[in-house]
């Protein structure tokens, strides 16, 4: 296909129209609102998810549908589907909304997830305790990130008040995985089911939201290995096909299970920004090629690099940040630096070390 429609107008659809753009593919953004990616792409259609007249048509245009954003309805990408191949298909997609339905996936699969349980009223408080003992996370099922959406408890006592403050939603409660550090896989699986891996990047966070991403990452080769493993393992049961983005505790070499699955996003992930700048090509031009049925792209890291997000205020920095040696900025034309926001980021590339 030339023209790839994705569904979202965020940045990560701006990244992926501009990777497409290099290999001479159109895309054409579908939003519920004018983003980032409108810009940069050859059409747009703003108009709600809901209106699946408008779906079809969109579909009907272009030759495969993809996604930035992984809550699109369920019923639009239906709807897409009925029209034109969408890839990553409608599965991963059902999975992923849903913490639920994403933690007991990936558990079916034998591969380790947190202790969790589902709270859903009062009624389901003592049990979802006494499943995870102690100190746990109370999470929405659906349409949290950045932190969002989740309150901390110390015990289960501040249950009913951690689901009352969040709007007594269907939620699930996790119990605290004592990580080490936090590492993430990029997965690209094509049409033909060939998987490619990029390195496995270290994550840290601020304030709920991914502060940096540097690889490499301190954990051992063996490791690394596994978390592509647990990774390939996901994207196969899903039938993936495009990025898949898995993120991951890691527990330390002594752990008796050193790798425990946090969450998956059916996309290109913030944690990937990275490979832009320290490999041949990056995860936004193999999301375009395996969509697009393209053969897959060398994932090879050719520089060490640590990626720093711009989250509001931090892109008034940006002259200094354009004027650093051995720095490739990125800056995503959000009209406005809302606290919390995702303005940009920058990747600090070094010769490569190991
Ligand atoms: P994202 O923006 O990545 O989609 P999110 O809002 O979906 O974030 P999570 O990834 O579930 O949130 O959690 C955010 C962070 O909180 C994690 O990266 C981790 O640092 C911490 N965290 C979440 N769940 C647990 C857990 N069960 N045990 C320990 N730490 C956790
Ligand atoms: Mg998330
Ligand atoms: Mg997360």
């Amino acid at each position: 296909g030339s023209t790839i429609g994705i569904l979202g107008g965020g940045q990560l659809g701006r990244m992926m129209s501009l990777a497409a753009g290099r290999l001479g593919l159109k895309c054409h953004i579908y939003s519920d609102v004018r983003g980032p990616a409108c810009d940069f792409a050859a059409a747009s259609t703003i108009a709600p998810y809901e209106d699946t007249a408008k779906i079809r048509a969109f579909a009907e245009a272009v030759d495969v549908v993809t996604y930035e954003f992984e809550n699109v309805p369920l019923e639009a990408a239906a709807a897409a589907e009925a029209v034109a191949p969408v890839r990553p298909g409608p599965k991963a997609l059902e999975v992923a909304q849903d913490r639920l339905a994403e933690k007991t996936f990936i558990r079916d699969l034998g591969i380790p997830v947190a202790p969790f349980a589902a709270v859903d009223n009062a009624a389901s408080f003592d049990a979802a305790a006494a499943g995870i003992g102690g100190a746990g996370i109370l999470k929405t099922r659906r349409l949290g990130y950045d932190g969002k959406g989740q309150m901390r408890i110390a015990s289960a006592a501040e249950l009913p008040g951690a689901f009352e403050a969040l709007k007594g939603v269907p939620s699930i409660l996790e119990g605290l995985v004592p990580f080490a550090f936090e590492v993430s896989v990029l997965v690209v699986r094509g049409v033909n089911g060939e998987t490619r891996f990029y390195d496995v990047p270290l994550n840290t966070h601020k304030e709920g939201i991914l502060d940096t991403s540097t690889v490499p990452s301190p954990i051992p080769p063996a490791h690394a290995k596994r978390a592509t493993e647990l990774a390939a393992a996901i994207a196969d049961a899903l039938g993936y096909v495009g990025v898949l983005g898995v993120e991951m505790f890691y527990l330390g070499a002594d752990a008796p299970e050193p790798l425990v699955i946090n969450e998956i996003a059916p996309r290109v992930h913030n944690s990937g920004h990275w490979t832009q700048d320290a490999c041949l090509v990056s995860q936004f031009e193999n999301h375009i090629r395996a969509v697009a049925g393209w053969p897959l792209g060398a994932t090879e890291r050719h520089s060490d690099v640590t990626m720093t997000n711009l989250i509001g205020a931090d892109v008034d920095r940006w002259a200094a940040l354009a004027a650093e040696p051995g720095t490739a900025l990125h800056l995503y034309g959000k009209p406005e630096a809302r606290p919390g926001r995702k303005m940009g980021h920058v990747n600090r590339i070094r010769p490569r070390s190991a």
